[in-house]
């Protein structure tokens, strides 16, 4: 009798496969390969039939996809939810990364054939929007906007921010070791909860490089609390450069977030320099965007570290689409109708069971916290959850107070029936 292993398929035989050569064509060789060893292996090892192995190569190629993320529908309420990336982008900035994939004249002028200034595009949409800055750069993120502006106006001397606004970022990054990283010395003035203008004027003198003032975003110190607006700022500032990390993005003011500030005022009421990222409410790709006075800017943009922070051509090709282009998902999620919120939840709850529960979203990423946004959800059984966020598409909802909450602000209307879909799928297996 024959060995059963020789009837395993040799591998140039499945590589020739036209299923095997398109998923080649679309995944890598290397990937094919592996997926072929791996089926191979199994047949060896008994664990499966050879006859078996074309069949499951050519399936498991097929499940197979060019990136390990995965699309994540998100039923949180949370606009700008870090862990699933921050912001959306729009199908216009989406469209402009896939136009500027290739070779593309992001530092050439055609005309001339010359080598131009990078980003123009970029540059002109955010200065169109906000006409009160004189000039614009986008870097890599909104740390290293801050980085970059300290580093080059303060590094060896001094930055004096408010205590109050000694902020932690994000997973354990905090604003003042970033600070100290660039090479200035962190001068706290002030104490947690209230700041003067005196606190200020005490402490700027020739060692100064920048006063800054950060928006903690991420809380909310209530009570017994006082600040230094940015006019009065300004006055005590003299000569010495004011810089004022808005951290969320808004170019203009917008009503439904109150107290969130934006770049257009904060320029207005006289700050030098704004710096913010581009992925929490302006609704853009991870950017960091710096906005200010036409000197100051550019001074930051020969800085050698702009080199080493500087943004790359995908993104700055979204964010020109993002800030020039139709509403972003971010705008539309945060400014959701709650009727029509209320209305979509109906329809799944109908569909799936239920209850309909009222449902405040959250702006998120480090934004307005303590902004409610009214909205809806559907309350179904706590252990719904893990099989929905394992299920195809993944769905992240909301556990909360015993509870998995689907919020569908954050889902593309379009999608409220894959929702149902899966959660009628999840339900039939837990019944
Ligand atoms: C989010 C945030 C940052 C960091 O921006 P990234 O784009 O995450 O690098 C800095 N400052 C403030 C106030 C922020 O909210």
């Amino acid at each position: 009798m024959t060995d059963p292993r020789r009837l395993i398929p040799r591998t140039d035989a499945l590589l020739a496969r036209p299923a095997v050569v398109a998923a080649s064509a679309r995944l890598g060789e290397r990937r094919v390969r592996a997926e072929i060893t791996a089926a191979q292996d199994a047949a060896r090892r008994g664990a499966a039939a050879p006859e078996d192995v074309a069949d499951t190569v050519e399936r498991a190629l097929e499940a197979a996809t060019v990136t390990s993320l995965r699309p994540v529908l998100n039923a949180t309420g949370v606009v700008v939810h870090t862990n699933l990336g921050r912001a959306p982008l729009s199908p216009a900035a989406l469209a402009a990364m896939t136009a500027s994939s290739g070779y593309v004249d992001v530092e050439l002028d055609l005309d001339s054939g010359a080598r131009s200034k990078r980003g123009a595009g970029a540059r002109a949409a955010l200065l169109a929007a906000c006409p009160e800055a004189g000039e614009a750069l986008v870097v890599n993120n909104g740390a290293a906007a801050l980085v970059l502006a300290t580093t080059a106006l303060a590094a060896g001397r001094e930055v004096v921010v408010s205590r109050g606004e000694l902020i932690e970022i994000g997973a354990g990054f905090r604003l003042p070791d970033l600070i100290a990283s660039t090479g200035a010395r962190l001068r706290e003035v002030g104490a947690t909860n209230r700041t003067h203008a005196r606190d200020y004027a005490d402490a700027l003198g020739p060692g100064t490089g920048c006063v800054l003032k950060v928006h903690p975003s991420n809380f909310r110190v209530e009570g017994f609390t006082s600040g230094v607006d940015i006019a009065e700022l300004r006055a005590l500032c003299g000569d010495v450069p004011l810089v004022v990390d808005i951290g969320s993005g808004l170019l203009a003011a917008d009503p439904a977030l109150p107290g969130e500030p934006d770049a257009r005022s904060v320029l207005a009421a006289g700050a030098d320099v704004v710096t913010a990222s581009g992925d929490k409410l302006l609704g853009g790709p991870q950017a960091g965007v710096l906005l200010g006075r036409a000197d100051v800017i550019s001074g930051l943009a020969r800085h050698p570290l702009a080199r080493a922070v500087r943004a790359d051509k995908l993104a700055l090709a979204a964010l020109e689409a993002t800030v020039s282009g139709p509403d972003a998902p971010v705008v539309r999620y945060l400014h959701a109708d709650a009727d029509s919120l209320r209305t979509r939840a109906d329809r799944l709850a109908a569909r799936v069971g239920g209850t309909v529960v009222a449902h405040d979203g959250r702006v998120g990423g480090g934004g307005a916290p303590g902004v409610p946004l009214p909205g809806w959800a559907v309350r179904l059984p706590e252990a719904y959850a893990r099989p929905l966020r394992l299920g195809d598409p993944a769905i992240l909802p909301r556990v909360h107070d015993g509870a998995c909450l689907v919020d569908l602000r954050c889902v593309p209307e379009e999608s409220d029936g894959d929702v149902a879909d899966a959660v009628l799928a999840v339900a039939a297996c837990s019944s």
